[in-house]
């Protein structure tokens, strides 16, 4: 029974597709490399270079390797792109599910695990929040995802497939054996910009908004390491084989920080005392996002290693530190060629 990782090229999919690989896992990759990586996946593991939203390559790739089960990351995930390109999110994000699961579909593949967001839920009316709370998304990316719930469901019922939605909190960090890290150039989110500064890249981090109804004035979010993220997913295949019923879970730890304190704890592991400076609230900035993880825990075999935010910002910084290296070293090269 081989696995099929869509986007296993990206961040989160290239974490996934190595701890598949380490478990002994029979795993291939489909990835355009629009914001992937060759070099990410490990070696021996095949990669098709193409759309997850290519019926054709997915078909042949589902009967060549006899896919019996679909992780599917790859899509576009910034929030603000996602307001300036909304039918491009709609396209990228539900469109090629929509053909990703034909193929699927058509090719029998029982079992399927779905990469969501906690955009789904807009502003919560309750934190920590529940997976049963109301979904109003306030963005065309959080839209998107939702849609590919409604959607993955009603597939699923008609066909047969049993799925897990898994609507990731705020995802960080790196492998802690700095095989892979998120190294999208311009990438906007608070850890990869703090460790940017931190090492620096950037004269400066700015905050913002720092007069947010919360205990220091800034937003409050629950990160998750990228590596008991994807060990959340080894669970849920691990529910499915075992014959566990559909189910849509949150992905965090159940705690928050702020975005201060996630300053503090780049600047202590870093022992770099970058600047901050504080700027206007960011659009569309969810104050407060935290999950109950009640469900998850309950219902999937998953004990989180990394629940520690310096942890997580020590393993950002290093795969930070490493990206920093490799480029110097390239640019040395350049030089003297
Ligand atoms: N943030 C910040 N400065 C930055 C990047 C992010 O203050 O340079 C804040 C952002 O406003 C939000 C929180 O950090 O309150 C998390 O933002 P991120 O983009 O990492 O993830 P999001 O929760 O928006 O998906």
């Amino acid at each position: 029974m081989t696995v099929l990782v869509t986007g296993g090229a990206g961040y989160i999919g290239s974490h996934m597709v190595h701890a598949l690989a380490d478990a002994g896992e029979r795993v291939v990759v489909i990835d355009n490399l629009s914001t992937g990586f060759s070099s990410f996946v490990p070696s021996g593991v095949p990669l098709f270079i193409g759309d997850a939203g290519d019926e054709n390559l997915v078909e042949g790739v589902i009967t060549q390797h006899r896919i019996d089960n679909i992780i599917h990351f790859a899509g576009s995930v910034v929030v603000p792109d996602s307001m300036r390109d909304p039918l491009g999110y709609y396209r990228n994000n539900t469109m090629t599910t929509r053909s990703l699961l034909n193929a699927a579909v058509k090719s029998g593949v029982s079992r399927f695990i779905f990469s969501s967001t906690a955009a789904v839920y807009g502003n919560p009316d309750q934190v920590p929040v529940p997976e049963h709370a109301r979904t109003r998304p306030v963005s065309p990316y959080g839209s998107s995802k939702l849609m590919t719930e409604i959607m993955l469901h009603d597939v699923a019922t008609a066909h047969g497939m049993s799925y897990v939605v898994l609507r990731y909190f705020n995802v960080a960090g790196a492998d802690p054996q700095g095989r892979v890290g998120l190294a999208t150039i311009g990438a906007t989110h608070l850890l990869k910009i703090a460790v940017e500064a931190a090492t620096g890249q950037r004269a400066k981090i700015d905050v913002f908004g720092t007069d947010y109804p919360t205990p220091d004035g800034s937003c409050i979010r629950d990160f998750i390491h990228v590596s008991d993220l994807v060990e959340a997913h080894r669970a849920a295949l691990a529910y499915l084989r075992a014959g566990g019923a559909s189910a849509t879970l949150n992905c965090g730890y159940g705690r928050g920080y702020s975005v201060l304190e996630t300053i503090e704890a780049v600047r202590h592991v870093s022992m770099r005392n970058f600047a901050v400076q504080y700027a206007p609230r960011r659009p569309g900035d969810i104050m407060t996002m935290v999950a109950d993880t009640a469900r998850i825990r309950s219902l999937l075999d998953w004990t989180p290693r990394y629940d520690d935010l310096q942890t997580i910002a020590a393993h950002a910084l290093a795969w930070e530190e490493k990206l920093l290296r490799e480029r110097t070293a390239e640019l040395r090269q350049a030089q003297s060629a």
